[in-house]
């Protein structure tokens, strides 16, 4: 009887990269982290990047004695479906790449990858805090507002592989405590990340209260100060009324918090006391617990992503060959 693989992943950011082995029940097997290259010329960082790879998963296949492993990789930016094209990605190097494909022909494997939201929302879905529930939301509330679906264990992608980007809608039921609206990167006003990210609350704040704090200070002054009261109770209110809005859609078992802003203690008892009056139930089973693996989420995320059926459109890597079947 034949071994099942391996699984790797690879969580790669802006300043670090990381890879995991991990064996089917997510037991790891091996983890290392390095620094993310740098280069003034983005041709040269992006060769860079796929080098430093090449070098971790050898590094990593070397030490547990096991070769030609499949490898998920996830990034902050997502793959064109049409074009197989990195988008919206901040570490720009890779922007109008085919990363996917040029890690596959490198690692000569094929190789699937997703943005890391996604790859926290399958993180904590497979064998994290939404484990042994059959749909699963995840949030990721930090210097963005992204999230991700999970049901009965796999990730839902969407024709438009934009499923769970629940933060550019626009912020509902909406009163005069949420003017002014500020314009968003997307270039709409008053979505829901620029109420809920870290960054969001801060400049809110400002705006509606001329509070300069940083999301940080207004939670550790809210029993002190009483604008930072009045934030944190705003910043509750338009958090629940969010996610009941996801509520009404899709009902998830439970909804799990990732991110920064998450590991505040109390929204996991505010929340729930607040959002009844926007979910259309007369009682609302959902829950919303906080995230199990924290910054570990990426990376296993991502190896959990050579467990997922195959997504489609991801199948065949754009100008190259099928892998051959053995
Ligand atoms: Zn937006």
């Amino acid at each position: 009887m034949s071994t099942p693989p391996v699984l790797l992943g690879i969580d790669l950011g802006g300043t670090k990269i990381e890879i995991i082995a991990m064996d089917h029940n997510g037991q790891t097997l091996y983890r290392k982290r390095c620094d993310t290259p740098k280069h003034p010329n983005p041709a040269q960082q992006y060769t860079l990047i796929i080098e430093q790879i090449q070098q971790l998963v050898t590094d990593c296949e070397s030490n547990i004695h096991r070769h030609h492993s499949p490898v998920g990789i996830g990034i902050p930016g997502s793959e064109s479906l049409t074009t197989g094209l990195i988008k919206n990605a901040n570490t720009t190097c890779l922007i109008g790449k085919p990363f996917r494909q040029d890690l596959a022909r490198q690692l000569d494997r094929p190789v699937k990858i997703e943005n890391d939201a996604n790859c926290f929302a399958l993180s904590e879905a497979m064998d994290g805090a939404g484990t042994n529930h059959n749909s699963v939301f995840a949030v990721i509330l930090g210097t963005g507002v992204g999230g991700g679906w999970v049901i009965n264990q796999q990730l839902i992608i969407g024709p438009n592989h934009i499923c769970g980007e629940w933060g550019h809608n626009p912020l509902p039921w909406p009163n005069s405590d949420d003017e002014p609206k500020q314009t968003c990167y997307c270039g709409k006003q008053g979505c829901i990340e620029t109420y809920l990210s870290g960054p969001g609350m801060s400049k809110q704040n400002a705006l509606q209260f001329n509070l300069n704090l940083s999301s940080k200070a207004v939670i550790s002054q809210r029993h002190s100060n009483h604008d930072a009261q009045k934030a944190y109770q705003q910043y509750t209110l338009r958090l629940a009324k969010s996610l009941a809005s996801v509520i009404n859609v899709m009902d998830p078992e439970v909804i799990v918090l990732g991110g920064g802003l998450s590991n505040i203690e109390s929204l996991y008892e505010d929340i729930p006391a607040i959002w009844g009056e926007y979910v259309f139930s007369d009682n609302v089973k959902t829950k919303i617990v906080k995230n199990q693996y924290g910054d570990s989420s990426g990376v296993r995320g991502a190896a959990w992503l050579n467990k997922q059926q195959t997504i489609k459109n991801q199948q065949t890597p754009l100008n190259m060959p099928p892998p051959a079947t053995k």
